[in-house]
């Protein structure tokens, strides 16, 4: 059971948490082990944690650890009203000597001016460590026999800080040592998300949202029956409630289908969820905190459903990388050049098209942008395009219905369109447009289809 920022928010919000687990593993038939629970920072704690690193960057100790301190003193309110006496002062005790231990740390870093990945994740860990800290003391404090496990000795990553990835064999290998002895014995593991270790024990995060990650690999690893996702709305919708205002839940999707949604901008789920539930064919439900009782989505392998669409998604402010070949035509070997310079700079591609002499692309991470368009100009030329953004619309038996490309370009009507394309899975038809324009196309889009 992973629960999101929001759901562990403040006080209350975590006493919803304590009612749901307790609730769940009530409902199990007598002997289930325990479910395992994964949190999140507090809501926009990561966010603070990463102005406290750019304070450090600019040299700025004193606003960095006031920060810091200001994050101690939100932890500290909420300890205390979710837990009393020695537990309330243990717990408190834990958080200030985090939290004062970081303002050390950010205070030299601002001496140097200098704050490497590494220090990048050293300092974001601690939004993690500290909810699944106190979310584990609320859980004993209400007689649920909760164990913090410090989930940098379970989760074990390559050293790609910010972005790390899994090693899946030392990982489980470590679940099967650090958290199934833990349920056997009937306990509940609470660990945070997004965090990691390498082999030889420096702290990494798998990248912004990954705590849906984090549960899926634990998931996985335990052989769990079922991965839930407990957020702040009633499951994946129909579109992103930020853009379009009634999105409706959709009950059920495929893992294929909930991937590519994610991938194309569903937040509600990191990209990488599924994967983990794949290899174990474990079904991954999507829940709402505030609305514990409502179904929400369910996904799975194979899914039945009526009409052929599952739900829109969209991806914001992306840039548009035209790439034009300096011959007159593509020559053999300018495609294998040209995703060289990605992958050497890291940097994901999402959508592609290409022409005879020119190929577009679109990235979303553009932290290297320059020194991707400096390497691409050794033989080509080079065009960006920034506040796009892509509109997808995903569905498993999209190729089945052949008059839905023609209604959604009549949906989209004037809106200019940069790049289409529909992959080779058919299961997304993609548009590439100007920011500006999203909400509009996603709304005609939605109104169309649902
Ligand atoms: P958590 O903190 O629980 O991980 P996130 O903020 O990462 O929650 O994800 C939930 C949010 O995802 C929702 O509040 C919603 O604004 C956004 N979202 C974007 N697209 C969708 C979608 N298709 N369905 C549901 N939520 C979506
Ligand atoms: N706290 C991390 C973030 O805000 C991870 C997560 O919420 O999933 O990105
Ligand atoms: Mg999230």
């Amino acid at each position: 059971m992973k629960f999101g920022g929001t759901s562990v928010a403040d006080a209350d919000a975590m006493t919803r948490v304590v009612d749901i687990v307790r609730r769940q593993w009530e409902s199990q038939p007598a002997g289930s082990p325990p479910p395992v629970v994964v949190v999140s920072a507090l809501s926009k704690v990561t966010d603070g944690l990463i102005r406290t690193a750019d304070f450090a960057r600019a040299g700025d100790g004193p606003q960095a650890a006031a920060l810091v301190d200001e994050l101690l003193q939100r932890h500290n309110t909420i300890a205390r009203a979710l837990t009393t006496g020695q537990r309330a002062d243990d717990l408190v005790k834990a958080l200030t000597t985090q939290f004062g231990h970081l303002a050390g740390r950010v205070k030299a870093l601002a001496r140097a001016k200098t704050v490497t990945l590494a220090d990048h994740d050293m300092i974001v860990a601690l939004g993690e460590l500290a909810s699944s800290r106190i979310v584990a003391s609320a859980f004993q404090e209400q007689n649920l026999p909760a164990l913090w496990v410090d989930a940098r000795d379970v989760l074990v990553s390559d050293g790609e800080h910010t972005i790390a990835a899994p090693d899946m064999d030392a990982t489980c290998r470590k679940a099967s040592q650090n958290l199934a002895p833990v349920t056997a014995r009937k306990q509940i593991p609470v660990l945070g998300g997004f965090i990691a270790a390498t082999a030889s024990g420096v702290t990494t995060t798998l990248g912004r949202g990954g705590s849906d990650y984090s549960a899926a690999i634990f998931g996985a690893c335990l052989d769990v029956g079922e991965i839930q996702i407990w957020t702040d709305v009633d499951g994946m919708l129909t579109a992103d409630p930020r853009v379009v205002p009634s999105p409706r839940v959709v009950p059920h999707l495929s893992f294929a289908e909930a991937s590519e949604l994610a991938f194309f901008g569903a937040k509600v789920l990191h990209p990488a969820t599924i994967l983990p539930a794949v290899t174990k064919n474990i079904p991954v439900r999507i829940l709402n905190s505030r609305q514990p009782r409502n179904p929400g989505t369910l996904i799975t392998a194979t899914v039945e459903r009526d009409g052929h669409l599952a739900a829109l998604a969209c991806k914001r402010d992306v840039t548009v990388v035209d790439i034009t070949s300096t011959r007159m035509f593509m020559a053999h070997g300018f495609l294998r050049r040209l995703f060289e310079v990605f992958e050497r700079y890291k940097t994901a591609v999402d959508v592609v098209t290409t022409s005879e002499v020119s190929v577009s692309v679109t990235v979303d991470n553009t932290r290297q942008l320059d020194e991707i368009a400096a390497a691409l100009r050794d033989f080509s030329e080079v065009d960006c395009e920034h506040r796009m953004a892509i509109v997808s619309i995903v569905g498993e038996t999209l190729n089945e219905a052949p008059g839905l490309f023609a209604k959604a370009i009549a949906a989209l009507g004037e809106i200019p369109l940069r790049l289409v394309s529909q992959a080779a899975s058919r299961r997304n038809i993609t548009f590439v447009l100007r920011d500006d324009d999203v909400t509009a196309a996603m709304t005609r889009l939605h109104e169309a289809f649902f």
